[in-house]
């Protein structure tokens, strides 16, 4: 419990400070991508500092990134549930990496249950749990893979599995995963939010994310959640979610 408590204030911590530097960052950055956008305009593209100027403008955006990432952590947007069927929601996610996949020579197995029941969920929460679960895996991958992504209805819940064959995670690292700022990938790349703003969408929707990896082998990261239950033919009404 102690271990529990010493967690969430921490995390409050963190969402406060974070919102409070995101926030400040954010307009001088803008003016910072705004006007390096401006020069290179300006200069056409055969400019002698194109690459200085790209460099500024991605690493901008970098930056821009991470505040996104630190705002939506600090500050979690209530759900607004719908009935979501996760196999069309999958192929829009996919469908957004497209190019990722290609990019890294990654194979793309799905084995989807057709008939799979719907769940009551954020849409666009969903998107993004599945999005930094299979960045993830192509990043672990890095080059030459498979990805598996696999549903069926279980126990009265819906189960998503993504299996990667990539580098897997260390048994020292594995109970760290969810925490925020926990990332071993090099600077730059990670934020370590990706998996405890995951766990929190999903904790929110009163499901449950489980991983099990092999190092040098791969991991398989599974997410469930509660099956949609019909309350006599009745609309989404934006409640609660219906769980078992
Ligand atoms: P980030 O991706 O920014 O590092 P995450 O919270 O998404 O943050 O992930 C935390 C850490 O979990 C990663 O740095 C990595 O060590 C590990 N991890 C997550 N998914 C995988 C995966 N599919 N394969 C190997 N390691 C993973």
């Amino acid at each position: 419990l102690e271990k529990q408590i010493q967690h969430s204030d921490k995390l409050a911590l963190i969402g406060q400070i974070a919102a409070g530097i995101a926030h400040e960052i954010g307009t001088p950055l803008n003016v910072i991508s705004g006007n390096a956008e401006y020069i290179m305009m300006e200069m056409g593209e055969n400019n002698p500092y194109k690459e200085e100027l790209e460099t500024i403008i991605s690493q901008a955006e970098r930056i821009a990134n991470l505040i996104k990432q630190l705002l939506e952590f600090a500050r979690p947007r209530k759900p607004n549930y719908t009935k979501v069927n996760v196999n069309n929601e999958l192929h829009h996610v996919i469908e957004l990496l497209k190019h990722q996949f290609e990019k890294s020579n990654i194979k793309l197995n799905l084995k989807f249950s057709e008939d799979i029941p719907s769940i009551y969920a954020d849409c666009s929460q969903i998107h993004q749990v599945f999005l930094n679960i299979i960045v993830n895996a192509i990043q672990a991958i890095n080059q030459n893979g498979v990805i598996e992504i696999e549903t069926f209805a279980k126990d009265g819940y819906v189960n998503i599995k993504f299996r990667d064959n990539g580098v897997g995670i260390l048994p020292e690292h594995i109970h760290k995963i969810f925490e925020p700022f926990f990332t071993t990938k090099e600077a730059g790349k990670g934020t370590g939010l990706g998996l405890a703003v995951s766990k929190r969408i999903i904790d929110e929707h009163n499901g449950k994310i489980e991983v099990e990896s092999t190092p040098g082998k791969g991991t398989v990261f599974t997410v469930k959640f509660p099956t949609y239950i019909k309350k006599e033919d009745k609309e989404d009404d934006g409640g609660e979610p219906k769980g078992v």
